[in-house]
């Protein structure tokens, strides 16, 4: 039997009752742009993490709006990891900051040896970024912050609901920013994402940045841009939220069946956690080793088993950050070798303890020689 990587056609299924008259609700009442859908959204998001919200057009912008409105010192040094999403880095470079990239731990998050080590007295901020699902050590992040007076972002794109010792992530900085790209543990019916922060200026100079440098209609304080939440993204959104905390569940028992059933496994590294973190997995990554990633890979897809690779390159290895000037050059050597290795195996509520258990066998009959 086929396993899915995710299966965005079987949730939308599902879920067909209740989204069908929402997306009707949006189409009678006409109201596109903002309105109803979009505030309720923001506040019943808001909730959810536990702090106030600015829906915004997708990830990439709410991280670049949310780095613009910190007004860091020009020039100055952004640490963040090495392995994470192109669109951590795109944030920090567009806003004409020096990007600095940090290692990371077995955790796949920002190794805070290495963290610590790359502060110098250029660095003005640090962006967290909450990988596969799992929280960055939030406590050790926030302490060096406060001893070396540095604003900090959470990229939370890959961690809806997730928490570190019971606090949810996008509360522990001064802002975060999360994505509603469809494959994410929430996800839109296209491009979405939020800012979320408890300070209420700094959410309110995102709103401006995000509709066109004003609050109010024709009036433009600031030289701002265009990035709304739509309101059918909204209203899908509003359906899929109260959800969320099920998925997540069971994306929890499928992570755990695995764990079980890899424990122990030859040539195989599995996840490790963080002791104060919840994990929402929204990626289960192992690591295969000897060279045989690629083979391991193959073979799984022979089997019917789709696998994804997150990232096939860190960031330090694409061509936009080498030898430019924007960047500091620093080693990142777990993120640079990991990156040969690393397997994204199926992940999501489409799944079942017997598929996990079909991927497990699978797994291990690829990895004998
Ligand atoms: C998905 C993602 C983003 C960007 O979100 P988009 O909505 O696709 O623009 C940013 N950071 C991380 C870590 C992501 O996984």
């Amino acid at each position: 039997m086929a396993v899915k990587f995710l299966d965005l056609r079987a949730q939308t299924a599902n879920l067909r009752a209740e989204i069908e008259p929402a997306i009707a609700r949006v189409l009678a009442n006409a109201a596109f742009i903002g309105g109803a859908e979009v505030e309720q959204f923001e506040r019943e998001f808001g909730a959810f993490v536990g702090a106030n919200a600015l829906g915004v057009g997708n990830g990439t912008d709410a991280l670049e709006i949310a780095v613009q409105a910190l007004n860091l010192p020009k020039d100055s040094e952004v640490l963040l990891p090495a392995n994470t999403f192109a669109a951590s880095a795109e944030a920090v470079a567009r806003n004409q900051l020096r990007l600095v990239f940090v290692d990371c731990d077995s955790t796949y998050t920002m190794s805070i040896a290495d963290l610590e080590r790359k502060i110098t007295p250029q660095t003005s901020a640090i962006m967290a970024v909450h990988l596969y699902g799992q929280s960055a050590d939030m406590h050790a992040i926030c302490a060096l912050a406060k001893r070396h007076n540095l604003r900090i972002i959470e990229d939370c794109a890959q961690a809806h609901g997730a928490s570190f010792a019971s606090q949810k992530v996008g509360t522990f900085g001064e802002i975060a920013c999360f994505s509603f790209y469809p494959g994410k543990n929430l996800g839109a019916y296209g491009d979405a994402g939020a800012i979320v922060s408890n300070d209420t200026k700094l959410l309110a100079a995102c709103r401006q940045i995000a509709h066109h440098g004003g609050l109010q209609k024709y009036e433009h304080d600031r030289i701002g841009r265009n990035s709304r939440l739509d309101s059918l993204q909204a209203a899908v959104l509003r359906v899929k939220l109260p959800h969320l905390n099920a998925w997540n569940a069971q994306r929890d028992i499928i992570a755990r069946e695995y764990m079980r059933l890899l424990a122990d496994t030859e040539g195989l590294v599995l996840p490790t956690l963080h002791a104060q973190a919840q994990c929402v997995w929204h990626l289960f990554v192992v690591r295969i080793l000897d060279g045989k990633r690629d083979s391991v890979r193959q073979k799984l897809a022979e089997a019917g088993i789709e696998t994804g690779l997150h990232y096939p390159k860190a960031l330090p290895s694409c061509a936009a950050y080498q030898n430019v000037p924007f960047v500091r050059t620093s080693a990142t050597p777990n993120a640079c070798a990991w990156e040969a290795e690393i397997l994204s195996l199926p992940m999501g509520e489409h799944l079942d303890k017997t598929q996990a258990r079909e991927v497990a066998d699978a797994l291990r009959s690829a990895l004998v020689p």
